[in-house]
């Protein structure tokens, strides 16, 4: 036994980033406090802003300045122009370095405020019990990591961009026309109230509207990845056209909610330039009416008429906004169902397993239902597994041998009874040190892209080269390695070698050994394998399992003759339990299994 395994370390930077400064129910809020690391940065970014974007705010003010100065005309008109032309040059050289600077500055906290919540998404996703997963399809979570974290984005792009400019405008404007002509002034502010009332009327539609599609796309991402799935299943059947139909049919609800939400959002987009076309109109006439009641000059008039422009762009610019932002409130509520989710295994604060596990685990009196199981999934379970024996558990499907290994993982919690592990109630325990210490054999060997060593080593680090080769050895897949051109370094995965389903069993067996386990679980996977793929599985698993605690829902003969206790499952219950001959000798349940299994293996 190899006794200087290289522990994984939790991480601990990002951690705590979002802890309290999310609240799906206040999206706005959300959105604030998002930045809460980054209000310097933003407010710099503000100010460069209103900088960078004077030499449009104050043009008309330059453009009213030269008219007057030219309908007045005298001798210093031109020479007033030269000045204003000169103060203006000056604002516009400002421009390319402050908008570059700005940029800089926000896309920084853009991007901070995204690995911030992606971060705190992949946290939360890696701590929430099993139960969260088996109610949420996994491209749906994806697409909430990628989409909606994208949506926030945008919705901050666009309000940083848009949205400020639209309030630096309304503000510039009004301010101007205060000191100016407190009368236009008024007849400006008339157009924000005009503006909310407007979004009033079309809140409660955006709203559902952009929920809708959400849920939509989600279930489309789920979809498509389901089919992708079942791609090879759907083909040995032949049932290509069936499936198109059904896929094509969520298309089809996408393509007509996509169509629903444009054309809401281009109807209030035109519903805002009518109105305020009409009071750009009015502006016109009233200002016009100043000019021949010479209460104001004409360059005001010319000023106050562009201004306006500039206003209803602006407003209309900032309602532009408000579609976006409904969008990012919906994601904001969609992010919630993640990093807001109650599922959490709350590991925090109790004590770790005992390091090394001694391995004995025992059941008292355990009974399970699953949460939407009709029937009880496990009844009354009474059970003690010494430290360093090896069970088989056996049984019909549907007996209850996965749910009992998964309450032994501490992936679920008894509903009535008790588990103990090294006398220690799981429950008071953090799981996450005691699964340190678990090696587990899963029915099918997941491999990622990568290459051998890293799927071996998965997650730990500095394994040196000569425990690499002991262990490989132990699993029977030294010698495959050998051969490989790349050795150890042949990528494997998606795009990388295809490995056979023994070598792919003895990999996982690797994967297990690597990690020293004190509790070792081994689903057993049902395919045959050839004799000889057979015996090299069994002999690595002999060498994995000795001197371990060992777990394993057992499928073939050959694993349960090597079990110290064969446990019978039936319904939940436990029916039968001895060794193998034992067993067999009592010619009841267990005798019953086997003589099925030896027919269909006979038949295979
Ligand atoms: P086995 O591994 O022996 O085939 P399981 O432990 O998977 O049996 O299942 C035991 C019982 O629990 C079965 O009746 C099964 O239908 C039910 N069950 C398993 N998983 C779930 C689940 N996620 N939700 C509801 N019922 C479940």
């Amino acid at each position: 036994m190899n006794s200087s395994v290289p522990t994984i370390q939790p991480p601990a930077v990002w951690e705590k980033l979002l802890d309290g400064r999310f609240d799906s129910k206040h999206p706005g809020r959300t959105l604030w406090n998002l930045f809460s690391d980054q209000r310097g940065r933003v407010a710099a970014a503000v100010t460069l802003f209103i900088i960078k974007q004077s030499p449009g705010s104050l043009l008309p003010l330059a453009v009213g300045m030269i008219i007057d100065a030219l309908t007045k005309g005298g001798e210093g008109a031109f020479q007033k122009i030269l000045w204003i032309a000169g103060v203006y040059f000056l604002l516009l050289l400002q421009n390319p370095l402050v908008h570059t600077s700005f940029v800089r500055l926000m896309s920084g906290a853009l991007r901070h405020m995204q690995f911030n919540l992606r971060s705190a998404l992949v946290e939360r996703l890696q701590q929430l019990s099993i139960t969260f997963y088996e109610e949420k399809q996994t491209s749906a979570l994806q697409t909430k990591l990628l989409r909606d974290v994208d949506a926030i984005d945008g919705l901050c792009r666009h309000l940083m961009h848009t949205g400020l400019n639209g309030l630096l405008v309304i503000t510039y404007v009004t301010v101007i026309a205060l000191v100016k002509q407190p009368l236009l002034a008024l007849y400006f502010l008339v157009t924000v109230p005009a503006g909310v009332a407007l979004l009033k009327l079309f809140d409660r539609r955006f709203k559902e509207q952009y929920k809708a599609m959400r849920i939509e796309t989600e279930q489309m991402n789920a979809r498509v990845g389901e089919m992708l799935q079942m791609l090879p299943v759907t083909r040995a059947h032949g049932l290509e056209s069936i499936e198109t139909r059904s896929v094509r049919g969520v298309f089809e609800r996408i393509r007509e909610r996509g169509l629903q939400v444009d054309t809401l959002t281009e109807f209030f987009a035109s519903s805002s330039w009518f109105t305020f076309m009409c009071f750009q109109l009015a502006c016109l006439v009233f200002s016009a009416w100043l000019v021949i009641q010479h209460r104001i000059s004409i360059g005001d008039a010319v000023m106050y008429h562009t201004y306006f422009g500039m206003l209803i762009g602006a407003v209309q610019q900032f309602l532009s906004v408000f579609p976006a932002l409904a969008q990012g409130a919906d994601a904001v509520r969609s992010l919630g169902e993640v990093l807001e989710a109650e599922h959490l295994e709350r590991n925090d604060g109790k004590p770790s397993a005992p390091v090394p596990l001694s391995g004995e685990i025992i059941f008292e009196n355990v009974t399970f239902n699953y949460p939407r199981g009709r029937e009880v999934a496990l009844k009354e379970i009474n059970l003690h597994i010494k430290a360093g024996e090896t069970i088989a558990f056996v049984g019909e499907s549907g007996a209850g041998k996965s749910t009992l290994v998964n309450l032994a993982i501490g992936f679920r919690q008894p509903t009535i009874g008790k588990i103990f592990l090294d006398g220690h109630d799981l429950r008071e325990l953090d799981l996450r040190t005691y699964r340190r210490q678990i090696g587990v054999v899963p029915q099918t060997t997941l491999l990622f892209n990568g290459t051998l060593r890293e799927n071996v080593t998965y997650g730990l680090e500095k394994i040196s080269e000569d425990l690499l080769w002991k262990i490989l050895a132990d699993a029977n897949l030294a010698e495959f390695v050998r051969a490989l051109p790349q050795g150890l370094d042949t990528p494997l995965g998606e795009s990388g070698t295809q490995l056979s389903g023994g070598q792919r069993q003895r990999l996982a067996i690797a994967r297990a050994l690597v990690r020293d386990p004190r509790i070792v679980i081994l689903d057993e996977a049902t395919s045959a394998l050839d004799t000889e793929s057979e015996r090299l599985v069994q002999e690595a698993l002999v060498r994995l399992t000795t001197g371990r605690t060992t777990l394993i829902v057992a499928h073939r003969f050959s694993t349960i003759r090597h079990a110290h206790r064969v446990i019978v499952l039936h319904g939940g219950k436990i029916v039968e339990q001895g060794t193998h001959a034992e067993l067999l000798a009592r010619e009841g349940h267990f005798f019953r299994l086997a003589q099925l299994q030896s027919v269909t293996t006979n038949q295979t």
